[in-house]
């Protein structure tokens, strides 16, 4: 049973709705034993620069592992970076300043365009715009220091709804390129659990990604709910470990000094 959810946002993120107590004590209704709090950090194309106040932060931080602790619950600090691979400079300034336990690396914009909506494909083929994000992913697994690679189905997201569910083999090549990144640099591949029960789905596309991720030598997963509530904390979590079994893959489980490899 997964018992780690590594990814989820406070309201240190602009979208985010519960305080990192709230997440602590909604983890430990549970059961689970250890979760990452990642708040966002951006560079929007057209906007300020969004990241947390560190110092405050990683004030709550400790005061939330030092209450919670003795209730079996280890809360990991963390963060999400957006398009992390065309920072550099900033992310190694940040991470070298802060002492983070889980960095999730992720895809939030391509070619200056939100994939959250619809519209980033444009009147473009939406496998062109896939194998782009793919390519993208891999550049950020090969080139930012992160731990785990957030979600790499979310440009699916958007596509499911505009075009149908994808055909994952029209992109294989940089699907497999992207997971022999991953691979490479040990990073632990995201499951990310948001979408599992979506109508129409994309879960035997998940499942043949994990399966790529596996033969390029990857093992580790980490299913990942990505919450903005506490509410939907470790959801899905069930469907998610059946994934990465059926892809013979290992449910990623955070250790202090974490060797991959
Ligand atoms: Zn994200
Ligand atoms: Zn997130």
């Amino acid at each position: 049973m997964i018992l780690s959810d590594l990814h989820m946002h406070s309201t240190y993120s602009l979208d985010g709705n519960n305080t990192i107590a709230d997440l602590c004590e909604q983890a430990i209704r549970l059961g689970l034993t250890h979760i990452a709090v990642t708040d966002h950090v951006e560079w929007p194309p057209n906007g300020a620069h969004q990241r947390p106040d560190y110092d405050r932060y990683f004030a709550e931080i400790r005061q939330c592992q030092a209450r919670f602790a003795p209730r079996g619950l280890t809360l990991l600090s963390g963060l999400e970076l957006g398009n992390p691979h065309e920072h550099r400079a900033d992310v190694d300034a940040l991470l070298a300043s802060y002492d983070f336990d889980v960095v999730v690396g992720s895809l939030h914009w391509l070619a200056g365009q939100n994939i959250h909506d619809t519209r980033c494909f444009g009147d473009q083929d939406p496998y062109e715009i896939y194998a782009r994000y793919f390519g993208q992913l891999a550049q950020i697994a090969a080139t930012v220091d992160c731990d785990i690679i957030a979600h790499f189905d979310r440009i699916f997201w958007p596509g499911t709804s505009r075009f149908g569910p994808p055909q994952i083999e029209r992109i294989e090549t940089p699907v497999r390129d992207a997971m022999r990144a991953l691979a490479e640099h040990g990073r632990v591949l995201e499951l990310n659990t948001r979408f599992l029960t979506h109508e129409p789905g994309w879960n035997d596309t998940l499942l043949t990604v994990l399966r790529w991720y596996g033969e390029a030598g990857g093992q580790f997963v980490a299913v990942n709910s990505d919450t903005h509530r506490a509410a939907e904390i470790g959801r899905h979590r069930a469907i998610g470990q059946e994934i990465v079994e059926a892809a013979g893959c290992t449910p990623y489980v955070w250790q202090a000094t974490a060797a991959l490899t």
